[in-house]
């Protein structure tokens, strides 16, 4: 029941009507019995600084969306390493020195990894497509895994070499063009791009062309599997979507809002819940 001492947790973006972060948290937070509730709530750019502030300072605590995670970044005032890192926080909340900021989905990639491999991108060859916040996200997470290569390429090429150089380049190598990949082998393909949203959207790299034991992990996340995991399935290659990634940061958000074990099957069972339910009934 919602009373006078419920603890308001919120998710701040623009849009923020698509995401699965509500169902999610709030199934995580009646599994425990917590008296919390998880709201999304769409604001702009300049209200999204006085909303951390003030709502971390209630006793709240929250999670940020495109495309406000590099505001986030800078109105924390205690922002972890990954997120001095990263530049971008995707969730924060107050305690007695300030408000606290942390960029879990570093740790939603890497379980998403292990969960898709068996194994963490130790050593590995990858190639991440798309150059934006979930290829930050993602390229900070193989670095901490001690990846072999992470190969980057995206549609505007000056965007992955800043992103190469902000993250002090190491084993990350910026391509000009896909055709220089493709027919070489990889271990994993990461798709970072914002393609496949939609089912008409083309796909961001055909999986056919890559060779070699390639697993595929496509960051976008939808009620039904993506198309691109789809085809990477039809030929016979391991493939997930965003789905665990999304559930593992939200997992890692939730431990540091109540400092407690997640209750992760809870999470990801909400998950499942939306994308086995009428399609009708869910957006994406
Ligand atoms: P973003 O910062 O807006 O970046 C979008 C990326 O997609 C850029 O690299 C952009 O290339 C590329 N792109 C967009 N349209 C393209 C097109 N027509 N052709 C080729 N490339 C195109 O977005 P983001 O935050 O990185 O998010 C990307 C996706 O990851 C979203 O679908 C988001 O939902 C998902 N995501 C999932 C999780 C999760 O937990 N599973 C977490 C974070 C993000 P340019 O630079 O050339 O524009």
């Amino acid at each position: 029941m919602i009373g006078a001492s419920t603890r308001v947790l919120v998710l701040l973006g623009d849009p923020t009507e698509h995401s699965l972060s509500p169902r999610i948290q709030n199934a995580g937070l009646r599994s425990l019995g917590l008296d919390a509730v998880y709201v999304a709530l769409r604001c702009d750019a300049h209200d999204a600084p006085g909303l951390i502030r003030g709502i971390a300072r209630a006793g709240g605590a929250g999670n940020v969306t495109l495309p406000h995670k590099e505001i986030a970044a800078a109105t924390v005032d205690h922002p972890s390493e990954l997120v001095r890192l990263t530049g971008a926080c995707n969730t924060f909340w107050g305690e007695a020195d300030g408000i606290h900021g942390e960029n879990t989905d570093v740790a939603g990639f890497r379980a998403a990894v292990e969960a898709l491999l068996g194994r963490s991108a130790a050593g590995l060859r990858v190639l991440v497509v798309g150059a934006g916040g979930a290829a930050r996200g993602a390229l900070a997470g193989l670095l901490a895994d001690g990846v072999g290569e992470a190969i980057l390429w995206n549609r505007t090429g000056a965007r992955a070499r800043a992103l190469a150089e902000a993250l002090g380049g190491g084993p990350i190598r910026v391509v000009e063009a896909l055709s220089d990949v493709e027919g070489s082998s990889v271990d994993l393909l990461v798709n970072a791009t914002s393609l496949g949203l939609d089912d008409a959207d083309p796909l961001p790299i055909e999986p056919a062309t890559m060779r070699g034991g390639a697993a595929l992990l496509d960051l976008v996340y939808r009620p039904r599997e993506t198309r691109l995991v789809r085809e990477a399935r039809g030929l016979g290659i391991r493939a997930a979507d965003g789905g665990e990634m999304l559930v593992c940061q939200g997992a890692e958000a939730f431990r540091r809002w109540w400092r407690r074990e997640p209750p992760i099957a809870a999470m990801r069972q909400a998950l499942e819940e939306v994308r086995e339910g009428p399609p009708e009934s869910v957006t994406p």
